[in-house]
């Protein structure tokens, strides 16, 4: 059996590997890895993967830093050209970007099986170009690997189960990286106190829009008096708070770092403030308590069951529930799997 996944930035690449170090069990598997370029990321050199234990792409497209149309259009192209030679049985797409879309719909047109994973995930808000992406990747999917019981019932709503599809609750790739990743964590090399609250600000509807960004850093300015505040810096975010001079002096800011520090960082602190999806995901696997810089999650579960607030970008409430709220801190429920997904997709896709 030939599958052929389609990756675009360096975050689907540390997921895809909990699920290609998976296949690589099976001798009568053969995975081709093609990495569309749709996000450039100068550290992803060989270091990053032989470090994160990642099979290097064997396709890389180098279509990035586009418009969505010409992004989109261009990958379609050029995977088709690649299933033509290859000939896979499977593709298989992992989340929401323009490189999920462009292979589902190669996958969709050559009538060649699609797997999607991290499927039925919805935030409802149609202006995130990712939510258009899920939605019509779901829609052509042969399978659907569902992360949560709650994309379950996404897809339901939505009349899945009048539609020829296989829908399965595997549990989230992520939740494997995790528990892999957890032994491998680096320190990273800056002066890191024993109890300090780690924050990530990368969305645009953070970065690009002033008033947020600048409630956000007032709330962190006051809330880093009482505890060391860590933040690896997104390069647009740096850039935006140059432009509006937006004090940070009582931060403690660093570059972006590699996977393995991050997760030492998760693993180390006492609160992850964030406005990434995959942290406030990555904050409950190391049982941690979160603060999420949106106004709506994927997420759901974290949110009900009170590991996670959603604080937005108002900074009395962020400064509020930081100094009131209490977290749910029993992190026995599995909303996430058991760190099995992997297997349970591999067996999926060979139709056990
Ligand atoms: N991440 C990292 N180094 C950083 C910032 C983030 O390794 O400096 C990781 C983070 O832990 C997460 C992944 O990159 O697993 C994707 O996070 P990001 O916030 O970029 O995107 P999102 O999850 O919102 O798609």
């Amino acid at each position: 059996m030939k599958i052929l996944t389609i990756l675009g930035a360096r975050p689907q690449f540390i997921k895809a590997g909990t699920v290609s170090r998976e296949i690589a069990k099976y001798e009568d598997i053969e995975e081709v890895i093609v990495h569309t370029g749709q996000h450039y990321d100068a550290n992803m050199s060989d270091i990053f993967f032989d470090e994160m234990k990642i099979p290097k792409p064997n396709y890389f497209l180098g279509i990035g830093g586009k418009t969505h149309g010409a992004m989109t259009g261009q990958m379609i192209e050029k995977i088709e050209e690649v299933c033509f030679k290859e000939k896979p049985d499977w593709i298989l797409v992992y989340g929401d970007t323009n490189s999920t879309l462009a292979g589902a719909i190669v996958a969709s047109k050559l009538h060649i099986k699609l797997a999607h994973i991290e499927a039925g995930l919805r935030s409802f808000n149609m202006q995130m170009p990712e939510e258009t992406n899920r939605i019509l990747t779901d829609r052509v999917s042969t399978i659907l690997f569902c992360p949560t019981k709650s994309a379950i019932t996404n897809l339901q709503k939505e009349g899945f189960d009048n539609f020829d599809c296989k829908i399965v609750q595997s549990g989230d790739v992520m939740q494997d990286g995790a528990m892999f990743y957890k032994n491998l964590a680096k320190k990273p090399s800056c002066s890191i106190a024993k109890n300090y609250i780690l924050v990530t600000i990368h969305r645009a509807e953070n970065t690009d829009n002033q008033e947020r960004l600048t409630e956000i850093f007032e709330a962190l300015q006051e809330i880093a008096k009482e505890k060391q505040i860590i933040l690896p810096l997104h390069p647009r975010t740096k850039a935006m708070i140059d432009t509006l001079k937006i004090d940070t002096s009582s931060l403690t800011i660093i570059d972006p770092v590699g996977y393995l520090e991050m997760v030492w960082l998760i693993d180390n602190c006492d609160l992850v403030m964030t406005d990434s999806g995959g942290l406030q995901k990555e904050a409950f696997f190391f049982e941690k308590p979160c603060l999420t810089l949106r106004d709506e999650t994927e997420w759901v579960e974290l949110i009900e069951y009170g590991y996670n607030i959603l604080v937005g970008a108002n900074k009395e409430k962020i400064i509020k529930s930081y100094k009131e709220h209490a977290f749910n801190d029993n992190y026995n429920l599995d909303f996430y799997g058991v760190g099995k997904a992997s297997t349970i997709i591999v067996k999926g896709l060979l139709g056990d």
